[in-house]
């Protein structure tokens, strides 16, 4: 690849693009984000989700889902509604699939709305990619390997052994920004243009939950009105340097890498 082709992200771009509140903001303007994820077997999913919204700066987070009663037991602010994404007040930006499991109805909801829609694991496999081309608003998906391999219809290695390109093919089949989880982490859009590559992660994110906590923060990002290119890049560049601050070289959860944003937060601004 050449070097128009890819361009790694930048700590002064992330700074700027960081969404710090004005003195007149309020929690709309911060930003409202849906989260339909958790399911009875996995009820986590949903609690790292909306971790990673309201440590992402989100001003509310909204639930929909079965896993209400486990959200608020770790964030009572979470605002949780009955029924599914289109009985929810307004969002801002929906984040579907993490932990979901077969609940395609929420997925096709979500992509019906006007706003724009992160997707990642079960949302990834759930989708109608006709129904992604078909928005008007921005997608956001967020696969690691092998989801990217399952969607596209070729085997894992073959996504592993040429990144770039694949992540580029997504992004071009289903007219949606792709974010291609790994090592390093990939951020292509759906016209072409150059790929971001994030240079902060470490492989003490490679835990389980850890793709949770990405998608409520870059669902967060999209809320607060970043581009789907901006919201995922500046997403990844926060997420590995919070799995490097709780880590600190050592065993870390998925749940401690959302709890080390605020902190990176302050050493990003
Ligand atoms: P998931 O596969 O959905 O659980 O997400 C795993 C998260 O950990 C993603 O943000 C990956 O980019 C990150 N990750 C996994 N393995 C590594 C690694 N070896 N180095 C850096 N980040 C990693
Ligand atoms: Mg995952």
């Amino acid at each position: 690849p050449g070097g128009a082709e890819a361009e790694a992200l930048q700590h002064a771009d992330v700074a700027a693009l960081l969404p710090v509140p004005g003195a007149a903001s309020d929690k709309y303007r911060r930003g409202v984000v849906g989260v339909a994820a958790g399911s009875a077997r996995y009820p986590g999913a949903a609690v790292l989700a909306v971790a990673g919204a309201l440590r992402g700066g989100a001003g509310a987070v909204r639930y929909v889902g079965p896993a209400g009663p486990a959200v608020l037991a770790r964030f009572p602010e979470t605002l949780v509604s009955a029924g599914g994404p289109s009985a929810a007040g307004r969002v801002q930006a929906w984040v579907a699939g993490p932990g979901a499991g077969d609940d395609s109805a929420a997925v096709a909801q979500v992509l019906g709305t006007d706003v724009p829609v992160l997707l990642d694991a079960d949302g990834l496999r759930l989708a109608d990619p006709d129904a992604v081309r078909a928005r008007t608003a921005p997608t956001l998906m967020t696969p690691h390997a092998g989801e990217a391999a399952a969607l596209l219809g070729v085997a894992r290695e073959e996504v592993e052994a040429a990144r770039l390109a694949w992540v580029r093919e997504l992004a071009a089949r289903y007219g949606a920004t792709v974010l291609l989880k790994g090592s390093t982490t990939l951020v292509a859009g759906p016209d072409g243009g150059p790929v971001r590559v994030n240079p902060t992660g470490t492989p003490w994110l490679a835990t389980a939950g850890s793709g949770d906590v990405l998608s409520g923060l870059a669902g967060s990002l999209l809320a607060a009105g970043l581009s789907a290119l901006d919201a995922g890049s500046v997403a990844a560049y926060l997420h590995g340097l919070a799995g490097r601050f709780a880590a600190q070289g050592a065993p870390v959860g998925a749940y401690d890498v959302a709890e080390a944003l605020p902190g990176v937060w302050r050493d990003v601004r």
